[in-house]
């Protein structure tokens, strides 16, 4: 029997020695109020908390846990690795066997460097971008998360959203002088942009599909025109697949949509498979540019760690086509049934998806940017969340984040989110 513990004293005592009991913002359920749930162990769609209750999981780990919780070959996979040796700071060849099943899959990532965080990813992205064309500026989009390092903490999603921060204390103004934010899928604003500094815009960033305001996807063609856009104007285009990457299809978002190519692409969550592991890949010329090759230097200690690699590897092998499809079904379904509950309870709703990936707004009408996001009903979302927590059912602690599933999540799971959902559905009834 495992030791059952008392989850209200863990996170009074966590908050004694973690700032606000975690590790991660948005775990600390600041915005639904209440006592985050401390996870014991989990196994394919289900989690167990610390007291020995078992929930069905739609957080999925934010994205990584595609397969469902430790996925009997990828845990054997981790073993294995993790017996001959659990770092090692040198070349190994299943990094080389990794970058070969990444590009086998997003082939503009035509080289690929391993590094532990989505964070580092994109920050890496943006140097590299900065150094090959020799400009200052970079635009992203509000409502935008690619993780938190100082130049891409203006205006971004996630954590970030859900706490309504400008920005983060500790960033210098210096830091975020040449980000310039523009509103998502405003392809005005982006004209206006470029034509006044359009020689100073070293990338856009963007999210494939952004997931971090909630789901909002790209207006029809949105994605292209961001492409003709920086190629007019020499700059590049960075896509942020760290999210979508791997588990919105096989080909990630760029493998859905198809037809542009963008410069540089960057992966996270599902490419390590559950353990701390991301990339950047793209084109050979660029990527060059990397040191030791080229002048634009990146590093790290646990960069393509054999773990990671070895949980990434097995991953990817066991996410084919048939993993997709149950995903997209499961999406499919969840997404009928929430509309239902919500619509058979009159709150005011729209369920916004991009591929397999979708979120819940509380409000009325399609979304399609961060304004339009941040006009729901928190509060509403709130006794959602906790009637079908109280029910047995996790969702992510926030209004603006996208719900995950699993090939994990079996008829008897999404009975069991299905059952929840009316009596939630009337929780959120103002
Ligand atoms: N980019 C996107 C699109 C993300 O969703 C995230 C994390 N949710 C990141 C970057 C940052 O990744 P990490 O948390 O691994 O640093």
């Amino acid at each position: 029997m495992a030791e059952v513990i008392d989850n209200e004293a863990l996170f009074r005592h966590a908050r004694d020695v973690i700032p606000g009991g975690v590790s991660s913002p948005v775990r600390a359920f600041g915005s639904v109020g209440g006592t985050p749930v401390f996870v014991a162990s989990a196994r394919g769609a289900y989690i167990r908390d610390v007291a020995g209750r078992e929930l069905v999981d739609l957080v999925c780990s934010w994205g990584p846990a595609l397969l469902g919780h430790a996925h009997p070959e990828v845990v054997e996979a981790v073993q294995e690795a993790a017996a001959k040796g659990l770092s090692f700071g040198a070349p190994t060849a299943a990094e080389v066997e990794l970058a070969d099943a990444v590009r086998a899959r997003v082939p503009v990532a035509e080289q690929v460097r391993f590094v532990s965080t989505g964070t580092e990813a994109t920050m890496t992205a943006i140097r590299l971008a900065r150094g090959a064309t020799g400009r200052d500026r970079i635009v992203k989009f509000a409502g935008c998360y690619h993780g938190h390092s100082d130049a891409l903490l203006a205006s971004a999603g996630s954590g970030v959203a859900t706490q309504g921060l400008p920005g983060s204390a500790g960033v210098t103004e210096a830091a975020t002088r040449d980000t310039i934010v523009v509103e998502y899928n405003d392809r005005a604003a982006l004209e206006e942009v470029f034509a006044s500094s359009g020689d100073r815009i070293a990338a856009i960033i963007t999210e494939a599909a952004p997931a971090n305001m909630g789901v909002v996807p790209p207006s029809p063609g949105f994605n292209f025109f961001l492409r003709e856009l920086t190629s007019r104007h020499g700059a590049l285009l960075i896509v942020d697949e760290v999210l979508t990457g791997f588990r919105v299809g096989p080909g990630g978002w760029l493998g859905l949509e198809g037809g542009y190519r963008p410069d540089i692409v960057t992966f996270g969550k599902v490419v390590g498979g559950g353990m701390p592991l991301a990339a950047l890949g793209g084109r050979a010329d660029l990527m060059q540019l990397l040191a030791p090759v080229g002048p634009v230097y990146q590093a790290g200690t646990l960069s393509g760690n054999p773990l990671a690699t070895a949980a990434g590897l097995a991953t990817l092998r066991l996410a084919g086509d048939a993993v997709y499809a149950t995903v997209d079904r499961r999406s499919l379904e969840l997404q009928a049934a929430v509309g239902e509950a919500l619509s058979a309870a009159s709150v005011p709703h729209h369920i916004s998806a991009a591929g397999s990936l979708f979120s819940v707004f509380f409000r009325e009408g399609a979304v399609t940017n961060y304004e339009e996001a941040k006009a729901q009903d928190q509060g509403a979302f709130a006794r959602f969340f906790h009637s079908m927590l109280d029910q047995g059912v996790a969702l992510p602690p926030s209004a603006f984040e996208a719900w995950f599933l699993s090939a994990a999540h079996d008829d008897e799971a999404m009975a069991r989110i299905v059952d929840a959902l009316p009596v939630a559905a009337r929780s959120a009834q103002s």
